[in-house]
């Protein structure tokens, strides 16, 4: 049976989804996980215990485990596991990342840098120690501007600044969450600087493609319908096919791959956020890594006629160098909404649920939230409350559709408690 090892942050609901592609592919899965984040271990599934503050202790243990159980391709899940799984491909001579490539993609300051000296557009950027005077440094900059962290995923700490009173506040906030503990805890270096950069204005896309031999083939690109002008980022729809004309959606593929070239990146997954004002494209960030948790339920394979895939089967059939060029994205438009969280507090419960279920093109409504769970917004969070998946014939009818499900949605949150510290 041939071995995928996947390095991811967590166990979740997107390995769950790869546990079941491995098992109808009749493919092995080795985890490496890293345990101290880890609340429970629903897989038991003999992980291996890495640590992403000590890379090379990580990559050591993971090729001794490969020593006993040989590993025929590797993935990583999330960005802070794209480092570790380029050491561990390079180590085992499997396709992947180089190490540069992956350390660069990672990191929001080393991408803009890069980007900007292959003379790709980029906004102007700084960076600021967290114990800079932030009122001092505001007369240096032009706004807007977006605030935000070298390495937090998920739209987390980013924020913009109209003015030099919200550009202080922001960096406040920001500074507050870097030095929060579960941030610490990541003992990432990275968060010990904020990058300071200007508004690109403009309408935002997503590109999910799949490099080989440094040639980006792109597995979907989606409109991010709903504006995302800030102050705060929050990711709400993806939508599937695009709406952009030909002519714009290829110059978007274009910049993807340029960037991704200019970034060094060979092989696997990745993912591209861009924004486009007229013809210009500016791309924000290329992750080597596929879209994260739930939201890769939104795309589907088929070759032919034949039976739908997954996204996770087919990268595991990429990562053991199987041909996947046959493979295209399903004739229907797909979209997902990721439920965001309205207000800081206690989540109790969800009505409507079967009402959203039941909107025509509704493929599945699933609520993440636990009865209880403190809710976090951004830009401090990290999570959504759920998330809606609808497939129709056009992409304006899938977001309807999305809409309406959500308009049946009524979550029953606590927002008097004082849930600080909780
Ligand atoms: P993350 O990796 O956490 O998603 P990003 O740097 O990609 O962080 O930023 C998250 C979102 O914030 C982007 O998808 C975009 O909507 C917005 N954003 C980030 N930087 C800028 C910018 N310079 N101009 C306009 N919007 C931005």
């Amino acid at each position: 049976m041939p071995r995928v090892l996947l390095v991811s942050t967590t166990t979740g609901y997107q390995t769950r989804a790869f546990g079941e592609a491995a098992a109808r592919l009749g493919v092995e899965l080795v985890f490496a996980t890293d345990r101290c984040h880890q609340i429970d271990d629903p897989w038991r599934d003999g992980a291996v215990p890495i640590r992403f503050h000590d890379e090379a202790a990580s990559v050591g243990a993971i090729l001794e485990a490969a020593r006993v159980r040989p590993i025929d391709g590797v993935l990583a899940l999330g960005d802070r596991p794209t480092t570790i799984a380029a050491r561990v491909a390079s180590a085992l001579g499997l396709p992947g990342n180089p190490l540069r490539a992956a350390e660069i993609s990672r990191d929001k300051l080393a991408t803009r840098r890069c980007l900007a000296a292959t003379r790709m557009p980029v906004p102007w950027f700084r960076t600021f120690r967290l114990d800079v005077d932030p009122l001092a440094v505001a007369s240096e900059l032009t706004f807007p501007c977006v605030v935000k962290p070298l390495s937090l995923s998920g739209s987390r700490g980013v924020m913009r600044a109209d003015d030099p009173a919200g550009f202080v506040e922001a960096f406040q906030r920001l500074r507050r969450l870097l030095l929060e503990k579960s941030v610490l805890a990541m003992r990432d270096p990275l968060n010990e600087v904020a990058l300071v950069e200007g508004f690109v204005a403009g309408q935002e896309f997503a590109l999910e493609g799949l490099v080989e031999d440094g040639h980006v083939r792109t597995l979907a690109v989606f409109d991010k319908p709903d504006p995302l002008d800030g102050p705060f980022f929050e990711e709400t729809i993806y939508v599937t096919p695009s709406s952009l004309p030909f002519e714009r959606e290829h110059a978007l593929r274009q910049a993807v791959m340029q960037a991704t070239a200019a970034l060094g990146l060979r092989h696997g997954p990745v993912h591209a956020e861009c924004r486009m004002d007229g013809d210009a494209v500016v791309v924000l960030e290329v992750a080597a890594r596929p879209i994260g948790g739930l939201c890769a339920r939104a795309l589907r394979f088929r070759d032919g006629d034949g039976p739908l895939i997954s996204l996770e089967e087919l990268l595991l059939r990429h990562a053991l160098g199987e041909p996947t060029g046959h493979l295209t994205r399903e004739a229907a438009a797909s979209a997902v909404m990721m439920i965001p969280i309205p207000a800081r507090g206690v989540y109790r419960r969800v009505d409507g649920v079967d009402a959203a279920a039941a909107v025509p093109g509704i493929d599945e409504v699933t609520i993440t939230a636990k009865p209880d769970q403190v809710l976090v917004p951004l830009p401090e969070g990290a999570s959504y409350l759920g998330f809606i998946f609808a497939r129709r014939e056009t992409p304006a009818a899938a977001v309807d559709a999305l809409r309406d499900a959500h308009a049946h949605l009524r979550f029953r949150v606590e927002t008097k408690i004082d849930v600080d510290g909780g």
